[in-house]
């Protein structure tokens, strides 16, 4: 068997970035991973209308983290992308978040300046000092009308939870804007790889010393690979214990049906997302791809999405039972010093790209203060 220093389990972000850092400093890594592609979730591909579209999801990357944004530029050309996203509300299209628009649209208000925006906020918000869960955070922001509208249903149709069984953190990532900007994030940093997110993982795994092993599923090999230094561990934690605490207590994962669609002409709708936080249908948002990066083609192809609790897991779903779950298999993690989990499943945490780049790099950074580093911050 080949000399292996680094294993690191699942080919996404953070497996992506520690396999790059450590071939940086002459290590030999190897990277299992089941699927049979790299990128992890936001492996995207050129479909049969020649458009380049998301297998699981459109990913926006934003940030504000200088540093991330300085790594990620090493690796890929990027144009600029501000996303924007619109809700079907009441057969209006709204933007989302919540602005002066959005207000005006869905209540016939004539609303023109910030501090007139406060004001019907402070007339329709209902206070709480700490939101405890969602449901709060969302009433503590803009009020019940606007809740029922645009966020109580589309939260049980994502999460299979009202947001009263979530925590306000799931809520919190949709801001309210006082003025009419409509953009999805306020990010300094907000752009797309020129060439997919699948070209960029290439151009960061590329390397001789980073061997990769596809459609392999690490527990089926495990006592092949056994001497290595580090081991980090991408994916879900409760699997890496074989689901020990999940005869009484499961920890939930959220995943999502992307059933697809191709149109005949040249658009389908006005936006590359649009959310329908309504019960009139079942699917969250459909997505239609051909909007980023304005690209070419006869047809189109759209995306419903539909969020599902079985299959392959996307989102933790936090809550205060699943963090007391997620507590006994981090206690166990611990335990472990030659073994790192890092990333979204294996941390159990909703975090965005930008913060998956960084935990990876800082974790690489605190585990080799003394090694030459050679990306350029
Ligand atoms: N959300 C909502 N209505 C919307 C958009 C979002 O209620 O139109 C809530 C929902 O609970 C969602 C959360 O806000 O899960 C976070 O939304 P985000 O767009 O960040 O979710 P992601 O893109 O990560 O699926």
């Amino acid at each position: 068997m080949k000399q292996i220093d680094i294993l690191i389990i699942g080919a996404g972000i953070s497996g992506s970035v520690l396999a790059e850092r450590y071939a940086s400093i002459g290590k030999k890594v190897l990277i299992i991973e089941k699927r049979n592609h790299i990128a992890g979730n936001c492996y995207d591909f050129i479909d049969e209308n020649n458009i380049l579209v998301s297998k699981y999801g459109a990913h926006l990357f934003h940030t504000n983290e200088e540093a991330v944004w300085k790594y990620v530029n090493q690796f890929s050309e990027w144009y600029p992308w501000e996303h924007k996203v619109m809700a079907r509300v009441d057969d209006k299209m709204v933007p989302i978040p919540v602005n002066i628009t959005t207000v005006n649209e869905l209540f016939s208000t004539n609303i023109t300046s910030e501090q007139e925006m406060k004001n019907w906020l402070e007339e329709n918000r209902i206070p709480f000092e700490n939101p405890a869960n969602g449901e709060e955070a969302v009433l503590n922001r803009v009020g019940n009308v606007l809740y029922e509208k645009m966020f109580k249903h589309y939260t049980k149709k994502q999460w299979d939870k009202y947001p009263a069984e979530l925590d306000a953190s799931v809520l919190n990532r949709i801001p309210v804007r006082y003025n009419y900007d409509d953009r999805y994030f306020s990010d300094t940093f907000q752009a797309l790889p020129k060439g997919g997110y699948t070209q960029l993982f290439e151009n960061i795994v590329k390397n001789p010393n980073i061997e990769i092993l596809l459609e392999t599923d690490y527990f089926d090999v495990k006592e092949e690979y056994t001497g290595y230094e580090k081991l980090f561990y991408t994916g879900p934690v409760d699997r890496f214990f074989d689901f020990k605490h999940s005869l009484t207590e499961k920890l939930e994962y959220r995943s999502i049906n992307f059933v697809s669609d191709t149109i005949d002409a040249p658009f389908f709708q006005e936006n590359s997302v649009i959310n329908y936080p309504g019960t009139e249908v079942d699917f969250t948002r459909i997505i239609e791809y051909k909007h980023f990066g304005n690209q070419k083609s006869d047809k189109t192809t759209i995306v419903r999405e539909f969020t599902v609790d079985e299959g392959e897991p996307y989102y933790p779903v936090p809550n205060p039972r699943n963090e007391e779950i997620y507590k006994k298999y981090k206690a166990e993690a611990e335990k472990l010093l030659d073994v790192h989990f890092v990333g979204r499943l294996a941390n159990y945490k909703y975090f965005n790209m930008d913060q998956a780049f960084k935990n990876a790099l800082d974790l690489f950074d605190s585990l080799e203060k003394n090694a030459t580093i050679t990306y350029k911050t």
